[in-house]
């Protein structure tokens, strides 16, 4: 890795590279910086700043340094840095500190097997990378002493292309180390901070990698080190890839890894926060190392307990990893040296039958040896306290020890900056402290229509240039054919109604729901004076082979003459593209099967936008929906006869398009304003922005899971 020529820097714009490797410029004035120094370059990187700082020449570099409306932008961003690393050093209080006390060296530390910050680090795959960034972001801004601990998967999560035919293919790229916003982490006496794991019946060297972020640090574990053996250095190479036997090792590295590197840090936590049973052999670790200083197996697991906080995030049982115990027994071959007799404790803790016979479960392991467990909504709460029932023998449903903290999204990462500054003329700027306030909210009813129209407007152009844009690139990439240019959405209507369906393809959320009678869709979306048009993105799991069948079919669709050309699939689906569709279409719509969908969180950022969702009443809309806010989908019909649940979900969802979705929208002032349209985007934003933002998640994670442990 060739650090970036430092000394082409104007002395003036020394400080560049450390901006472009804070990655809090994403949510701060920072991006403004970026953007101004080499627009072309901006958008040629991906926004991707360290990038752009590689690829600039001195002659724009000096432009810079004499530019004064650059300049400005550069101290704006610097003075917002520093002022928030300073916070505590006598400037103002954060939240956590007039909360729980100023710190002292105890940190919250966070596991998560994927983290979504921005599209320049490719490691993450959705929705729960997406809850993992987002709750970094906020941990920053509130100012607890936070650290995450993830994975540096240099091949990431494929990139997607789709072929002429709609079959998805997967495209890994190799990260360049130099254009990443990371670098080495350091022990204290600033050596590369490396540790050893064992794995199976050998040793893994894992080199630590740092992610600044803002207030908050991430630490990236690799095995990509020239002493491993090749297939050992493949271990962290891509995201959710390759069989169990890798899962597990990977599982291994990040459990037993992670705890180790903060230790070689330096770093005490006083929670361990494990986001998904990805994370559970934390809990391993943590019970060798006390065993190892004496500790009793009873006083080892109390002592665990007291200060493991786990969140679970699917009702989907499948989603559960569970290993058979010989792969578990083969890849902990090492770890058992330390633990005695005390290895037939640790395998009862994951031990659990899902219906398949008993297995090692990681989500059962680390219930047992959490003291705080949520879900991620309140129904998800009910379906987990349910599903998981046998871990709590003999205790009623009220009583097992599950709770509930829903979701939400950074506003600062996800509302649209036009948006933001009409938030700004009308609210007054203390908005962008106060959004978790509900009674903040009030005033966005004043807010006059045709400025909020405007707004809306302008975002739906942004999101067409964007797709045209796509669209043509992809027809000059070789073999791709006409047919993938319209698919991709050269035909859409800037100004027609557009509904909006983006998150991972996979069977349950049904992502061709809408297309169940198609005589019916073809009506309603050809309606020459009131058309409408549906966009689509999302990726499937390489494995899932439903997931890719339904694309494929989303595909046909959209080359079908009977849709005219008004639907679209948009490829590669990452944080660039959710920003340009939550913010950008009219509605958005979500149909999982009840009770699949723990949380959704693509519908919280959609309805911060004034995009109203429309959607089945699960995950967060079942406490979302206030009957004024967006659309509730309801067929009316549950059970096992799955048909039959979907014939009535796509008749409900008909029955709304028709009798008010469309209507309302294309209902004008003569001034070409849709009034009553708009008065569901403004409970839109007053209803969802304040409940569904990470600031009241992340405050409830504080009172509810972190405090105790700091306060004991
Ligand atoms: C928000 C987001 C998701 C999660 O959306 P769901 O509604 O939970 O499916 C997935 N992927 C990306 C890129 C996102 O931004």
């Amino acid at each position: 890795m060739t650090p970036p020529d430092l000394s082409l820097l104007p002395a003036r714009l020394s400080r560049l590279p450390e901006l472009a490797h804070d990655l809090s410029w994403t949510w701060n004035t920072g991006r403004e910086v970026f953007r101004r120094l080499d627009y072309l370059r901006w958008r040629q990187s991906g926004h991707n700043p360290v990038l752009m700082l590689r690829q600039m020449d001195l002659a724009g570099l000096e432009r810079a340094a004499n530019d004064p409306d650059f300049l400005a932008a550069y101290d704006r961003a610097l003075l917002t840095m520093d002022a928030w690393r300073a916070t505590g050093n006598g400037h103002a209080q954060t939240y956590w500190q007039s909360k729980i006390g100023t710190s002292n060296d105890q940190v919250v530390a966070y596991f998560s097997a994927e983290f979504a910050l921005h599209q320049s680090l490719p490691i993450y795959a959705g929705g729960l990378g997406v809850l993992a960034g987002d709750h970094c972001k906020e941990a920053s801004d509130l100012g607890i002493p936070f650290i995450g601990v993830g994975f540096m998967y240099p091949q990431g999560y494929f990139r997607q292309r789709v072929s002429p035919d709609g079959w998805q293919q997967e495209v890994y790229e190799q990260l360049d180390w130099a254009n990443a916003p990371i670098h080495r982490a350091q022990t204290f006496d600033r050596k590369p901070c490396v540790v050893a794991v064992p794995l199976g019946t050998r040793t893994v060297l894992v080199q630590v990698w740092e992610v600044r972020l803002g207030r908050v640090r991430l630490l990236l574990l690799d095995t990509d080190l020239e002493q491993n053996q090749p297939w050992d250095r493949e271990l962290s190479a891509r995201l959710y890839s390759g069989g169990q036997d890798l899962r597990l090792q990977q599982e291994v590295v990040l459990g037993l890894g992670g705890v180790l590197a903060l230790r070689a840090l330096g770093l005490a936590p006083a929670v361990w926060h494990l986001n998904e049973g990805h994370a559970a052999f934390v809990v391993l670790q943590r019970l060798r190392d006390q065993l190892a200083a004496g500790a009793s197996w009873e006083t080892a697991l109390v002592e665990v307990r007291r200060t493991t906080v786990f969140t679970t995030h699917t009702p989907v049982p499948a989603g559960h990893d569970a290993f058979p115990f010989g792969l578990v027994e083969q890849q902990l071959a090492s770890c058992w040296g330390s633990m005695g007799d005390e290895r037939e404790h640790f395998l009862a803790l994951g031990t659990y039958d899902n219906g398949s016979g008993p297995q090692f479960n990681m989500t059962a392991l680390a219930m047992r040896s959490a003291g705080a467990i949520n879900a991620v909504s309140q129904l998800h709460g009910e379906v987990t306290r349910d599903m998981f029932a046998p871990l709590w023998p003999g205790l009623a449903e009220g009583d097992r020890p599950v709770g509930a903290i829903t979701n939400g999204v950074h506003v600062p990462t996800w509302v649209a900056g036009d948006l933001s500054r009409l938030f700004d003329r009308h609210l007054g700027a203390q908005w962008r402290d106060r959004y978790d306030d509900p009674s903040f909210w009030a005033a966005v009813v004043d807010i006059p229509d045709e400025e909020l129209w405007a707004v809306r407007q302008s975002l739906r152009d942004a999101l067409f240039q964007f797709i045209r844009e796509r669209a043509r690139v992809r027809f000059t990439e070789a073999e791709v054919g006409a047919a993938r240019v319209v698919a991709g959405g050269a035909m859409l209507d800037p100004h027609a109604l557009t509904i909006g369906f983006a998150r991972r393809f996979t069977g349950y959320k049904r992502p061709d729901l809408v297309f169940r009678d198609p005589d019916r869709l073809a009506r309603l979306i050809n309606d020459s004076r009131r058309p409408v048009q549906l966009v689509f993105a999302g990726k499937a799991h390489p494995a899932d082979e439903t997931g890719k069948h339904h694309l494929q079919n989303i595909f046909r669709h959209a080359l079908d003459p009977k849709f005219g050309g008004r639907v679209a699939f948009v490829d590669d689906y990452d944080l660039h593209v959710a920003h340009l569709l939550v913010q950008g279409c009219d509605v958005w719509l979500n149909n999982p099967r009840k009770p699949l969908e723990a949380s959704g969180t693509s519908g919280m950022k959609a309805a911060m936008n004034g995009v109203p969702h429309l959607s089945i009443g699960d995950g967060w809309w079942a406490e979302g929906y206030t009957g004024d806010n967006g659309w509730l989908i309801d067929g009316g019909v549950t059970g096992t006869d799955l048909d039959a649940v979907d014939q009535a979900d796509a008749d409900a969802l008909y029955r709304l398009l028709e009798t008010d979705v469309v209507p309302r929208f294309y209902e004008r002032s003569t001034r070409g304003v849709p009034g009553r349209w708009l008065a569901i985007v403004k409970q839109s934003i007053t209803t969802v922005t304040p409940r569904f933002s990470t600031r009241r998640m992340v405050k409830d994670y504080i009172e509810r899971a972190y405090a105790p442990a700091f306060r004991r």
